[in-house]
């Protein structure tokens, strides 16, 4: 076994000094590069901005550590790929559709205190990421959200309903979740755990959901709203 190449590949550790001052250069570079798009800060990035952060990271690598390319290499893809950016950006600006097409668009995932029919065809988005983020917003229960649209940024923003037009729902708590049953022992009202829809139940009767057509497990329908409740 080659411990001089496992531990400095084709250099030998002088080299190693240079890597030190070179990563010093690029992150240097990287910085002001990401403060002239006037970025403060990334939290959420659309697709298209993970797209430049990819290649710029991929630019930024190679000549910390591989002798043969230089930091002007690396500076050159730099300006270009911003250059491209901000021209990209200032295009898209006036054009809708691309934009649409660019960063996606925002998408209703709750309408009326349950899912929506548009979420209900996409089976890729999955329902429990949502009630993740209801929980995270400090919701109890769906009959409490009016609307609920997923941002192209990933964020969920919520509209809610007034106190008094808050209506019995589906509870997203795990707690609540996990008492799900296919024979419900009362004849009430319950919310299907798949999409939020509410409706009569009968006691000992398998019964589907009228609104996403493909589950029959239940819970009790929730009336009161996180304000209200009692249970926590
Ligand atoms: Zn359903």
């Amino acid at each position: 076994m080659n411990w001089q190449e496992i531990l400095f590949g084709d250099e030998n550790y002088f080299f190693l000094a240079e890597i030190a001052i070179r990563s010093l250069i690029m992150f240097l570079f990287v910085f002001l590069g990401l403060r002239i798009t006037g970025k403060r800060a990334v939290k959420q990035l659309s697709i298209f901005e993970l797209l430049i952060i990819i290649a710029l990271g991929s630019a930024a690598g190679d000549p910390m550590l591989y002798r043969e390319v230089g930091v002007l290499n690396a500076l050159v893809v730099f300006v270009v790929i911003f250059l491209l950016y901000w021209l990209l950006t200032k295009f898209i600006e006036h054009h809708k559709k691309i934009e649409a097409l660019l960063e996606g668009k925002p998408f209703y995932v709750i309408r009326d205190g349950r899912a929506s029919k548009e979420s209900l065809t996409h089976k890729e988005l999955a329902m429990d990421e949502f009630f993740s983020a209801l929980r995270v917003s400090g919701v109890f229960q769906l009959g409490e959200v009016k609307a609920g649209v997923l941002e192209t940024s990933g964020n969920m923003s919520l509209l809610f309903y007034p106190k008094e037009e808050i209506r019995p729902g589906l509870s997203v708590w795990p707690d609540y979740l996990s008492k799900k049953t296919d024979y419900v022992a009362q004849t009430d009202v319950y919310a299907c755990t798949t999409c939020g829809n509410t409706q009569k139940v009968n006691a000992g009767e398998k019964t589907r959901c009228s609104h996403c057509l493909q589950n029959d497990e239940w819970v009790k329908a929730i009336s009161e709203s996180a304000s209200q409740s009692e249970y926590f």
